[in-house]
């Protein structure tokens, strides 16, 4: 309960603890009128992007109240993660689940007795158990934080019974106040918290859910492992997911970067809990690079720095795919979500979801993926486009899209489509696309040596353009209709009626340039954002042998984005230390040294 003689909450007040615990200078968008209306003891929903920053709303007001704050959380695995990150930040916080002993969680209701810890995490299903509220009802309560609130809407994926029963909290704790946050944005869902957590009067903060860090990025899929095998080698320091639709494509791909010397793991639904976890830990604490992962692979991922986030297959929904590549880059640094594209797959999911049995939930799935194609074939920002979806609406272009960042334009591409269809008739219509492609590219493959299809005056026409320019190409002649393909012979191309003007070049062909290849490649970091990428590295080398010793994920010591500040100030002592984002009081005392030694060495073998 809120005591209305609390000491006033100020200000200064809040930014100081701010700043001792968490090492921030400032608050983020928010965080502190939702911080200030919680001390008046009201209600709130919060709702925020992943990565905006929800549990500073709560977990900076839980050092400062009276009582213990109990937090309700629907991973078991990642409560012990946010409770050490709590401890290292100098807050004494505790967990209570089933993977603790008897004695252990007596141990902890003694501490909470004595006032002694200030967070508590449990799961929603402890909630429903009677003897447990009644030892709850011991204690001075000052707050209910209900994380992942959107897990009680039952139209969610994420949906989880136990919270439907959350309403226990309000029946036996009617004067504590209940803080409810999610990072979903939906009506439905939202509705859905507030009346089943029967909230009263509440504050309800909605921020933006643009995450600007995130460059959305599309590329056409062609040959689509060896893309991915060529995106991530380009980042051999950073850890990317990939999601796919099928466990299956899950295991091939996994299967195919792992023989390709690439750090990475698979993930579905469909793997032993045990693994699963084993999975999760092991690229919370970057000892995997990337996780290959159906969308099983979501709810507590709470790693900061995940630098990428491809699709290779497209979500059903533009909420799924918003809420997938959020989990990328939630330390605020620049991040890529990656999403390959091809007609194919498109299809291949519209006929899947036309073939459902339920013709109302058919026309409600087609017209929510019809949505998403709207993105694949957006002509202007891709952004702009996502955040109307969400009932955002904003005029202004991201400058952070593929078609920001290279607009869309056309070409007198008769030349190029020329190349295509004669090398289709050469071959006498008998390749598919990926083979007219290595006949122009001149590759001399199995099948083009075997059909002997090097040997025709079109083989190797088309050399100096990467496949990916000739898929772009070829895709489009099929969209004008001057190309088909047959279905029922393999997928190969064959001319049509229209082919003949083209070829005969009674007029200029317009065709977009092709222009997604080149889309992830662009620089990176802007200006102000640069830093030392040489001491980047040893610093986080560092972090790596510190979490490791003492078996927790490098981003809870430090987040990239401290690192990164580390290395472009290079502080030279504590103090100048203490003003990096991100290192508080704690923190400072604890790993400040090695990392100041660290700088210094650098510094001195630099100045020589
Ligand atoms: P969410 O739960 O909304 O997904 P988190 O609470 O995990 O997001 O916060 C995301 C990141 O932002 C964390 O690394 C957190 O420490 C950082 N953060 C939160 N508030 C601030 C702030 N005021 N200034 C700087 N960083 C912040
Ligand atoms: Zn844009």
């Amino acid at each position: 309960m809120i005591n209305s003689a609390e000491p006033s909450i100020t200000t200064p007040l809040l930014l100081e603890t701010l700043k001792h615990n968490f090492g921030y200078q400032s608050f983020r968008q928010g965080q502190e009128d939702i911080i200030k209306q919680l001390f008046t003891g009201r209600d709130s929903l919060v709702l925020m992007p992943t990565g905006g920053g929800k549990s500073m709303c709560y977990q900076l007001p839980a050092i400062l109240l009276p009582g213990v704050t109990i937090v309700v959380s629907p991973l078991i695995a990642l409560m012990k993660d946010q409770v050490d990150s709590l401890i290292l930040q100098g807050i004494s916080a505790a967990y209570i689940n089933s993977s603790l002993s008897r004695d252990t969680i007596t141990d902890i209701m003694q501490s909470l007795y004595q006032g002694k810890i200030k967070l508590l995490y449990i799961a929603p299903e402890r909630l429903s158990n009677y003897y447990f509220i009644q030892e709850l009802m011991q204690l001075n309560i000052s707050l209910f934080a209900i994380d992942e609130a959107h897990c009680i809407s039952q139209w969610g994926h994420d949906f989880r019974p136990a919270y439907t029963q959350l309403n226990s909290i309000k029946h036996n704790f009617p004067y504590t106040p209940v803080m409810a946050l999610t990072a979903t944005a939906d009506v439905t869902t939202r509705r859905d918290i507030l009346t089943q957590l029967e909230l009263v009067n509440p504050y309800i903060h909605l921020d933006s859910f643009d995450r600007p860090n995130i460059r959305l990025t599309m590329a056409e899929k062609y040959n689509g492992e060896q893309q991915l095998l060529g995106y991530i080698k380009k980042r051999r320091e950073e850890c990317g997911i990939i999601y796919c639709n099928s466990r299956w494509q899950v295991e091939k791909i996994s299967k195919y970067l792992g023989s390709s010397g690439i750090n990475c793991a698979a993930y579905h639904a469909g793997m032993e809990v045990e693994i699963r976890n084993t999975v999760q830990d092991s690229f919370a604490k970057d000892n995997i690079q990337v996780v290959v992962a159906t969308i099983a692979f979501g709810l507590g991922i709470n790693k900061s720095n995940i630098r990428y986030v491809i699709h290779f297959e497209p979500p059903k929904t533009l909420e799924s795919y918003y809420q997938e590549i959020g989990r990328a880059g939630r330390d605020g640094l620049a991040a890529e979500a990656l999403f390959l594209y091809d007609p194919k797959d498109v299809q291949r999911i519209q006929k899947r979801i036309s073939e459902g049995e339920n013709e109302q939930r058919v026309n409600v799935e087609l017209q929510r993926f019809q949505a998403m194609i709207g993105f694949f074939d957006a002509q202007t920002c891709r952004r702009q486009l996502v955040l109307n979806y969400f009932a955002e609406y904003t005029q202004a272009r991201c400058g952070n899209c593929d078609i920001c960042l290279d607009p869309p334009s056309l070409f007198d591409g008769s030349i190029e489509a020329q190349k295509v269809l004669s090398c289709v008739f050469r071959i006498q219509q008998q390749g598919d696309i990926e083979h007219v492609i290595d006949v122009l590219r001149g590759e001399k493959t199995l099948a083009v040596t075997q059909k002997q299809h090097d040997s025709v005056s079109t083989f190797g026409i088309g050399q100096e353009k990467t496949p990916g320019y000739w898929f772009s190409i070829v895709r489009q002649l099929i969209h004008l209709g001057y190309l088909q393909q047959d279905i029922s012979q393999q997928s190969t191309l064959c001319l049509t009626e229209a082919s003949r003007s083209v070829l005969k070049a009674q007029e200029p062909l317009m065709l977009a340039a092709p222009r997604l290849q080149k889309a992830s490649y662009w620089k990176r970091d802007k200006p102000s954002q640069a830093y030392d990428r040489v001491l980047f590295a040893k610093l986080r080398s560092l972090r790596k042998d510190i979490a490791d010793a003492e078996d927790i994920a490098p981003f809870i010591v430090f987040s990239d984005a401290t690192l990164s500040e580390l290395s472009r100030v290079k502080p030279l002592n504590s103090r100048a230390m203490l003003a990096i984002s991100g290192i508080g009081d704690t923190k400072l005392a604890r790993y400040g040294q090695p990392f100041l030694q660290l700088i210094q060495q650098y510094n001195s073998v630099n100045k020589r």
